[in-house]
């Protein structure tokens, strides 16, 4: 059985790290020219399920240096109002979890995926054949055939614009400036995991990634064939602003905090500027169990949600789940069609829980703003 992945993000990767593992003959296809070809380095927290499917993703001899390049969920929580007076102090909920940057999972994500991984290859469409196959078309013209084909190719995603066209994307009526700033000299900012700034027209919510170790020093004595990126400790942040954004430009969004602490603004005007900018937040129409065929899709392009959520949490789930079918499809202990059907029930489900995630963090920003 052939499995063809479309897009290296973080739950194709996870995938493909599963199948692998299992002697599945898997390939993925990522549109992009090369891992860092754009901004790919923001924080990610994962915790309980989604943490443990991305360990189990993960070779066992990378666990080490998983942990080592994760950031601790320390306390406290802080909110602050715009002089960076203290409003209140929150102990973390689930300490277990660990904070990520996305570059530096998808580092170890690519780990032994070798000639399996190709970059450069943007899908276009695919075709069902009449074999219960189907046939990737590419950009640049090739094309793949594969037992399934499993669009992992985040919130705008080709396969599922395609396989459900009728799931709409659309603006929530809030959108954000993000963008990274190194943490050295902030750290006063941000004692722990997470600190939000209210006031009465912008949040801004800064959260801490602290590296326990450095990446590239804990390759190069954990896993020594891994490369992992020169990143340093930072903070994200995104100020969250109401209604639609009128230009993409970041200076009219910044005169907005002309009047905060010093510290604050400084925070904001040493970001590196090539990892800021600002953006529409989005969110899919709610997917229910389709008629099952070779196709199928996972993580955002299953369940497309704001950042924030719960996202990649799912993907890794999703990602479990899936493989484990694939790999009873493999085995012949049960039939293709009926084995994605199970995977795409279980799939909706979660991707239940991830709305109310996304949406229950949005009525708390409404409640903050609404209070200041
Ligand atoms: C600022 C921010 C903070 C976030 N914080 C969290 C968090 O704390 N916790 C959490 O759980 N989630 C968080 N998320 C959400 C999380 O990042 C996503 O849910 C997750 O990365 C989705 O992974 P994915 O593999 O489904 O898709 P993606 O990571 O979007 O990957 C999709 C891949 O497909 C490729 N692709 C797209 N189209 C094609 C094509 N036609 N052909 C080939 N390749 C294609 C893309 O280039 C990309 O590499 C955050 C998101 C943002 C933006």
């Amino acid at each position: 059985m052939k499995v063809v992945v479309i897009g290296a993000g973080l739950g194709g990767l996870a995938l493909a790290q599963r199948l692998v593992g299992a002697d599945v003959d898997v390939r993925v296809y990522e549109r992009d020219s090369a891992i860092e070809a754009r901004f790919q380095g923001y924080r990610i927290g994962l915790g309980g399920p989604g943490l443990t499917a991305l360990a189990g993703a993960l070779q066992p001899r990378l666990h080490p240096l998983l942990d080592a390049v994760s950031g601790l969920v320390e306390s406290p929580g802080r909110a602050v109002d715009s002089q960076l007076t203290v409003l209140g102090e929150q102990d973390a909920v689930n300490d277990e979890g660990r904070m990520f940057d996305r570059n530096v999972l998808r580092h170890l994500l690519i780990a032994g995926l070798g000639e399996r991984l190709r970059f450069d290859m943007k899908l276009d469409r695919y075709e069902e054949l009449a074999d219960g196959a189907v046939r990737a078309h590419f950009a640049d013209g090739t094309t793949v055939d594969a037992d399934v084909l499993v669009g992992a190719d985040g919130m705008g995603s080709t396969v599922r614009r395609q396989l459900l066209p009728q799931i709409e994307i659309h603006d929530l009526p809030v959108y954000g400036a993000i963008g990274r700033t190194e943490l050295a000299g902030f750290e006063h900012v941000i004692p722990g995991w997470s600190t939000v700034v209210s006031a009465k027209d912008v949040q801004l919510m800064l959260g801490r990634m602290k590296f326990q170790r450095s990446p590239v020093q804990a390759a190069a004595e954990l896993a020594p064939d891994v490369t992992l990126p020169d990143t340093p400790s930072y903070i994200r942040w995104v100020l969250l602003l109401p209604g639609t954004p009128k230009t993409l430009d970041l200076d009219p969004v910044l005169d907005l905090i002309e009047d905060w602490h010093p510290d604050l603004r400084a925070l904001i005007a040493r970001a590196d500027v090539n990892n800021s900018g600002v953006s529409p937040i989005k969110e899919g129409d709610p997917i229910e169990p389709w008629p099952t065929r070779a196709v199928t899709l996972l993580g955002d392009a299953g369940h497309p949600a704001p950042p924030g959520g719960l996202g990649a949490n799912l993907a890794m789930v999703d990602a479990e789940l899936l493989a484990d079918k694939l790999i009873a499809v493999r085995d012949g202990r049960v039939e293709k069609i009926r084995a994605l059907a199970g995977y795409e029930q279980a799939m909706c489900e979660n991707a239940k829980t991830g709305r109310e995630s996304a949406a229950q963090a949005f009525k708390n920003f409404a409640k903050l703003r609404a209070e200041a």
